[in-house]
C-alpha cells in the first residue's frame, strides 16, 4: 500500500506541489509511499507560517521553550518503536541501529532543554563610571534545515530543537528518500506544546531547497549531505546574505599500528565499516595498516568476522546489516566494486553475489573487502557510501598521516595503538575535525559539536552542541548608563580613557 506523504505547515498536514516521488522499502523493493515535492508556493506558505509564529515564540520565556523540549523528549522515548519502524522501513538499517540513531537525536533534544543555561549572556558592571555592559544572544528569525537520507531522524534533531529552543522558528526539508520519520517526529513536537508554525516541514527536492536558499525571510540555513551539494548550498545561501553551515561528505581512514590490539581493532572496524551498510558519514571505508604483518593480520581477522555476518531485512533482529537505500544507490556502490577490481585492487571478499532468500527484489549487497587499495584509485579517492572496506598498506605512521592529510575530506579518523606518544602525535597533527584513539567512530556527544575539516564542512561553526547556540543566535552587546538627575556633562570629543 502506497500512501501520500504531505508537508506540515502551521501545525497541519498540508498538500502542496503537483509532483510526487515514490518512497521504497529497500528490503523488498516495493513502493511504500508517494512523497509530495513542494513547489515554490508551498515553501512560501511554510516560510510565511514560520515568520508569523516568530514574534510570539521569540518572546516566550526560554524556560517555557525548554519545557517543551523536556516534554518532547518524553514523547520521543514513548514513541521510539514507531519512529524506529519508520526509519527501518524507508532507510533499511537494522532496528537496533535505528534505535541508536534515535537515541543520539534524543540527546540533542535533552541538550536543547538546557537552553536557559546556554542563553545566559555576559555581564560586566562598571565598564566605566556608572556604566554597565552586557552581551545577549538573540534569535535570528526564520531558520531552515536541509537533511540527508542516512540519518532521517537524528540529523533533523541536530538542527531544529536547538534552533527553536533559542527562539527561532524553523522550516525543515528532510530527504525525499525517507521522509516519514521526520514528519512523525515534528507532529510529536506539536503534541509536546510547540506552537503551530514554529516548526514546519516541507518535503521536496532542489525546487524546494532553492526557495529556502534565496528567500530573504530565511536568515540561516543548516545543511548536511554530500559535498557537491554542500558547496552549492553554502555559495548560494551566502550569496543571498544568509548565515550557512553546510556539512559534506567523507572518506574516513582508520590507522592500525603494529602494536595495536588487533582483535579489538578488527571488532571495531567491522561495525564502523559495515554498520548501517556503510551509509554513515563517520563510517570507516579505509584502513591504513602500518606494516605488512599488520595488514595481513587485519585482513585475516576481518575475513573471519565477515563470514559470520548476517545480511537481511532490518526488521529481523538477527541481522547485522540491511540493504542499501535505493536501487540507484545499490547500482552505484556495486559499480565501485567493479571499478576497484578493474583498477587492480585485490577483492578479498566479494559481496556482489549475495542473495537474501525471500527478498530477491531488495537492494542487498554483501560486505566487500579490498586489499592493496592505493591513492589515485577511485575507490580510494571517492566516497562510496556502501559496505566496501579497503586496506591500504604503508610502512610508517608518518606515511599514513600524509595520506590522510592529502585527502580532500577531513571528517573523521582514528588510530588503533597502545603507544600513547604515537596517539598524541596523531591527534595533535592530523588535519581532520573528529579524531578517535581506539574509538572507531568518534562522533561527538550532544554537548560537544560535530564537524569535519577541509571539504567535509563549509562554514565556520560546527553542528549541534555549543556551536549550535552560536549559529542560531546573534550577539547583541548593550552599554547602559543612567546619569544622576540634575548632573549634566559637557560634550566629549575624544574616546573616554580609563586613566
Ligand atoms: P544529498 O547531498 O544527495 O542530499 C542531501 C539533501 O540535499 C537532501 O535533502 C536533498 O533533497 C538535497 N539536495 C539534493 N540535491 C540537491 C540539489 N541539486 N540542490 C539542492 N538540494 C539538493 O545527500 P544524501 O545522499 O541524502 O546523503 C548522503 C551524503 O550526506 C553523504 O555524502 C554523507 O557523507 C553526507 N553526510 C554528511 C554528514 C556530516 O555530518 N558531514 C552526515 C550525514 C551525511
Amino acid at each position: 500500500m502506497s500512501h501520500p506523504i504531505p508537508h506540515l505547515i502551521n501545525g497541519r498536514r498540508t498538500d502542496g506541489g503537483t509532483r510526487t516521488q515514490p518512497v521504497y522499502n529497500p528490503a523488498t523493493g516495493s513502493v511504500s509511499g508517494q512523497v509530495q515535492l513542494a513547489d515554490a508556493l508551498t515553501v512560501d506558505a511554510a516560510i510565511a507560517s514560520a515568520q508569523a509564529a516568530f514574534p510570539a515564540w521569540r518572546n516566550t520565556p526560554p524556560l517555557k521553550r525548554a519545557r517543551v523540549m523536556s516534554q518532547f523528549k518524553v514523547l520521543l522515548e514513548q514513541h521510539a518503536d514507531a519512529i524506529c519502524a519508520l526509519i527501518t522501513a524507508e532507510h533499511g538499517k537494522v532496528l537496533a541501529d535505528s534505535l541508536g540513531e534515535l537515541q543520539r537525536g534524543i540527546e540533542n533534544v535533552e541538550y536543547a532543554s538546557y537552553v536557559t543555561e546556554l542563553l545566559k549572556g555576559e555581564h560586566s558592571r562598571n565598564v566605566g563610571p556608572g556604566i554597565d555592559s552586557w552581551s545577549e544572544h538573540q534569535a535570528l528569525g526564520v531558520t531552515a534545515g536541509i537533511t540527508p537520507f542516512n540519518f532521517p531522524a537524528m540529523v533533523p534533531l541536530w538542527m531544529w530543537p536547538m534552533a527553536v529552543a533559542c527562539g527561532n522558528t524553523f522550516v525543515l526539508k528532510p530527504s525525499e528518500r525517507d521522509p516519514s520519520s521526520a514528519l512523525y517526529i515534528a507532529e510529536l513536537a506539536l503534541q509536546a506544546g510547540l506552537p503551530p508554525g514554529v516548526l514546519n516541514v516541507v518535503n521536496g527536492d532542489k525546487e524546494a531547497v532553492d526557495v529556502l536558499l534565496t528567500d530573504p525571510r530565511v536568515k540561516a540555513v543548516s545543511f548536511v549531505g554530500s559535498t557537491p551539494i554542500a558547496e552549492y548550498i553554502y555559495a548560494t545561501g551566502c550569496q543571498h546574505g544568509k548565515r550557512v553551515q553546510a556539512l559534506g561528505g567523507a572518506k574516513n581512514h582508520a590507522v592500525v599500528m603494529p602494536d595495536a590490539d588487533i582483535g579489538n581493532a578488527v571488532s571495531a572496524l567491522m561495525g564502523a565499516a559495515y554498520g548501517s551498510c556503510g551509509e554513515r558519514c563517520m563510517a570507516i571505508p579505509l584502513v591504513v595498516a602500518v606494516g605488512d604483518a599488520t595488514a595481513d593480520a587485519v585482513i585475516a581477522g576481518l575475513t573471519a568476522e565477515i563470514a559470520k555476518m548476517k545480511v537481511g531485512p532490518g526488521t529481523e533482529a538477527s541481522c547485522d546489516m540491511g540493504p542499501l537505500v535505493t536501487q540507484a544507490h545499490f547500482e552505484k556502490v556495486r559499480g565501485y566494486v567493479d571499478q576497484g577490481v578493474d583498477e587492480g585492487a585485490t577483492l578479498v571478499v566479494d559481496g556482489r553475489t549475495l542473495k537474501v532468500p525471500g527478498h530477491e527484489a531488495g537492494y542487498f549487497l554483501g560486505p566487500c573487502l579490498f586489499d592493496q587499495v592505493k591513492p589515485g584509485m577511485r575507490i580510494y579517492q571517492e566516497e562510496i557510501f556502501g559496505p566496501v572496506l579497503g586496506v591500504v598498506r604503508v610502512q610508517t605512521l608518518q606515511e599514513a598521516m600524509d595520506l590522510i592529510d592529502a585527502h580532500e575530506y577531513g571528517n573523521g579518523t582514528c588510530i588503533f595503538t597502545r603507544d600513547g606518544e604515537a596517539a598524541r602525535f596523531f591527534t595533535d597533527h592530523i588535519q581532520v575535525g573528529m579524531v578517535g584513539v581506539n574509538v572507531p567512530l568518534p562522533v561527538p556527544v550532544a554537548y560537544h559539536s560535530f564537524g569535519g575539516w577541509k571539504r567535509s564542512l563549509f562554514g565556520d561553526l560546527h553542528a549541534y552542541g555549543p556551536d549550535a547556540v552560536r549559529f542560531y543566535t546573534k550577539r547583541k552587546t548593550i552599554t547602559q548608563r543612567w546619569p544622576s538627575a540634575g548632573v549634566r556633562e559637557g560634550a566629549v570629543f575624544s574616546f573616554p580613557s580609563s586613566r
